[in-house]
């Protein structure tokens, strides 16, 4: 013979299998919040070829920065639009259009 709840006890368990999902929920974005803490503090500003600590410089005017170990760059956002400039043959216009920084489209 099947063991039925009332219509009660049913009630209060979906009341508690929800507080519990909630409850799981909530621990979930904070350990996914605490994980993100911990990789930022681990390489903030860090090298993400070699993991040396980058170093800021000043290069046309905008800072920058630059690898010790690798040479390799990190731009803030806006900052290559910035060293783009106005020049639209530029190198640094055609990086922008390439990672569709670039407001304006050139016809087909
Ligand atoms: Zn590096």
């Amino acid at each position: 013979m099947a063991n039925k709840n009332s219509p009660e006890e049913e009630y209060f368990a979906r009341i508690e299998a929800e507080k519990r999902e909630r409850l799981a929920r909530q621990l979930d974005n904070e350990r996914a919040r605490e994980e993100a803490d911990a990789l930022k503090a681990a390489h903030y500003m860090h090298c993400g070829k070699c993991g040396q600590k980058m170093m800021t410089t000043v290069f046309k005017g905008v800072e920058i920065e630059v690898c010790p170990g690798c040479g390799a760059v990190l731009l803030d956002p806006g900052e290559l639009e910035q060293l783009a400039g106005d020049d639209q043959s530029s190198l640094f216009h055609n990086l922008a259009e390439l990672f569709g920084m670039s407001e304006d489209q050139e016809a087909p």
